[in-house]
């Protein structure tokens, strides 16, 4: 172990940087031999969370789905004393880089696109993305959890098996936090925004509960979102009978962004509302297919600059279908 995650202040520059040096002993695995396939659960911390076929034992095989603590986390619970939220976060003194990572592995075989994982999986991984973001959610300690994934090398993954990640902190990061600000109390902005965008140029497909938009300012060529179309606010309360829609819609847009960006890698996020929430928000999870880098104008001024307006990526992902 090479020391506890911390966050660090740059007071100059008014950046905040998780320092997470275990991080940089992960393995990468990209070929055959994989720490995620089935059969090989002793190299992963023991399950918190598995879908098992009838009799078989826990931390062995014979699961379709499986969640474990992540190995090389980025943030720990014992990474420092705790601190009572809302603690600042932010601040000259380094902070202990508290909080939660998790792996939740999408297949037993050695799948590499989450867009061919068989449809009965993917409700599987769709409900076990509910089951633990209600489970820090009731556990209370965390202030917000994001439930995302990685796929490619490209998009960030070091392990080319199927697999998405939990990552919860203690507090709610500014990112968010300004979203919720500029939205407001009162009526759904994201619901008036869904109202006139529906049968607009921007809108991909829709199911009978969801529906796949590209936003109004892409970061990346094809990035698309996908949103409930009644009012929502946290992921984790989706029911049972909304979990096989929304495995379809994604499957079906994963295959035309497949098909219409020419396979890119692509980091998929949920963007569920903070744990102790009261105001409005409406969850979404987006897909940003990695169609260019983020270079030296991007990193210097924090502005992207995207090649592809919303609705022509929106066409091509129509004609994708
Ligand atoms: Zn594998
Ligand atoms: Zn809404």
């Amino acid at each position: 172990m090479a020391g506890a995650p911390e966050w660090r202040f740059d007071p100059l520059t008014g950046r905040r940087v998780l320092i997470s040096p275990d991080r940089a002993d992960r393995p990468r695995r990209i070929g055959p031999i994989c720490p995620f396939c089935e059969g090989h659960e002793s190299e992963t911390p023991p399950e918190v969370l598995a879908y098992r076929d009838h009799g078989s034992a826990p931390n062995g095989p014979g699961w379709r789905v499986r969640v474990v603590p992540n190995r090389y986390a980025a943030v720990r619970l014992d990474a420092g004393a705790p601190w009572t939220p809302p603690a600042p976060a932010i601040g000259p003194v380094p902070t202990p880089g508290l909080g939660v990572a998790e792996v939740i592995l999408e297949s037993p075989d050695h799948e590499t696109h989450f867009c061919e994982v068989p449809h009965s999986l993917v409700i599987e991984v769709v409900t076990a993305w509910r089951e633990r973001l209600r489970h820090w959610r009731t556990d209370g300690r965390l202030a917000f959890a994001q439930v995302f994934k990685n796929e490619g090398a490209g998009a960030g993954a070091s392990v080319e098996h199927c697999h998405s990640q939990l990552i919860g902190i203690f507090f709610v990061p500014p990112a968010v936090a300004a979203e919720i600000e500029r939205v407001g109390r009162g009526p759904c902005a994201y619901c008036r925004w869904l109202g006139t965008t529906r049968d607009g140029p921007c809108a991909v497909v829709e199911s009978d509960l969801f529906i796949a938009v590209c936003p109004p300012a892409p970061r990346f060529p094809g990035e698309t979102w996908v949103l409930p179309l009644a009012h929502a606010s946290s992921f984790e309360d989706i029911e049972d009978p909304e979990l096989n829609d929304l495995a379809v819609v994604l499957q079906d847009l994963l295959v035309r962004i497949r098909r219409a960006f020419s396979d890119p890698d692509y980091n998929l996020i949920i963007r569920s509302a903070p744990f102790r929430h009261d105001e409005t928000w409406h969850w979404r999870i987006e897909l940003l297919p990695r169609t260019t880098t983020p270079a030296g104008w991007e990193w210097g001024t924090g502005e992207l600059i995207n090649t592809m307006f919303p609705d022509q990526a929106a066409a091509l992902l129509r004609a994708a279908g």
